[in-house]
């Protein structure tokens, strides 16, 4: 028997090179513990609108562009129902815009009340630049939110290499678009050397969608929703309670980790550093 070998067999590479990129989500990721600024004044106005919100049901939709966000949380069903019992008619697209011009004032007002870094930050970030990683960002905040939180965040040491919002893009999270920007501004690939480190769930798909390792993080952000010292006052069966139902969720949708918190990440960029040294891709 003879073998037809340039029908019968095809030859793939891989890319066996170190890490060259790590990038950061900001709100309950590298700062904001719980991620509260934007949940409490998404509450803020739809309660103006008429139809108070509660918290969990405004941080369903966490991570996207602001606008897409209340555009979001109004086709919720249980919110769509009692705006239908409020005024009579659906939310329509111009209801969606009031709010959000309301939002964007009231959402820089606040931002600096909880922009303090989340512990572990400093420590990771210099980690990471001491092995030559470079130092990428991406937020659902518009362009003014950012220029209030970046020189909050600069204020206590941290400024990464390039920062991309919603509002540099034409699609937000859950597409890849601002990892790619980073990435180029940064002058990293392959993507198989890039990873994204997210807490809400449609900012892990963001990394997937770029085609990088996604690292969730369970307890700093959107899902547990409380800041500092609240979680440091549960119970330890109240924590766990938590991580067992957001580490399966966070798994389940595609995450290569999860983690608690932006402090216990390097672990995870050795694993995926001994990964890629055996071959193996996100
Ligand atoms: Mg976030």
């Amino acid at each position: 028997m003879q073998f037809t070998h340039e029908r019968e067999f095809t030859y793939s590479r891989s890319y066996r090179g170190p890490i060259r990129g790590v990038i950061f989500d900001w709100a309950g990721t590298t700062m904001d513990f719980g991620c509260m600024a934007p949940a409490v004044v998404f509450c803020e106005v739809f309660e103006k609108a008429g139809v108070p919100i509660s918290i969990e049901e405004a941080r369903i939709p966490m991570g996207a562009h602001k606008k897409v966000h209340i555009g979001l949380i109004t086709e919720i069903p249980s919110v769509r129902r009692r705006w239908v019992e409020k005024h009579g008619t659906e939310p329509t697209e111009e209801d969606v815009s009031r709010m959000f011009e309301q939002f964007v004032p009231l959402q820089e007002a606040c931002l600096s009340d909880y922009a303090q870094l989340i512990p572990g930050t400093l420590e990771v970030i210099a980690e990471c630049r001491k092995r030559g990683y470079k130092i990428g960002s991406t937020s659902g905040y518009l362009p003014g939110m950012l220029a209030i939180i970046q020189s909050d965040a600069e204020k206590q040491g941290y400024v990464p290499d390039a920062t991309f919002g919603a509002g540099d893009v034409k699609r937000g999270r859950p597409f890849g678009h601002m990892v790619m920007c980073n990435m180029l501004e940064l002058d990293i690939s392959p993507v198989q050397s890039v990873v994204k480190l997210d807490d809400t769930l449609t900012g892990i798909e963001e990394g997937l969608n770029a085609g990088c390792w996604a690292i969730g993080l369970a307890i700093s952000g959107n899902e547990v929703g409380v800041q500092l010292d609240e979680w440091n006052a549960f119970s330890e069966e109240l924590k766990q309670k938590h991580r067992d139902r957001i580490y399966p969720t966070m798994y389940q949708r595609g995450a290569h980790y999860v983690i608690d918190s932006i402090a216990d990440l390097i672990p995870c960029l050795d694993d995926i550093g001994a990964r890629l040294k055996r071959g193996e891709r996100p």
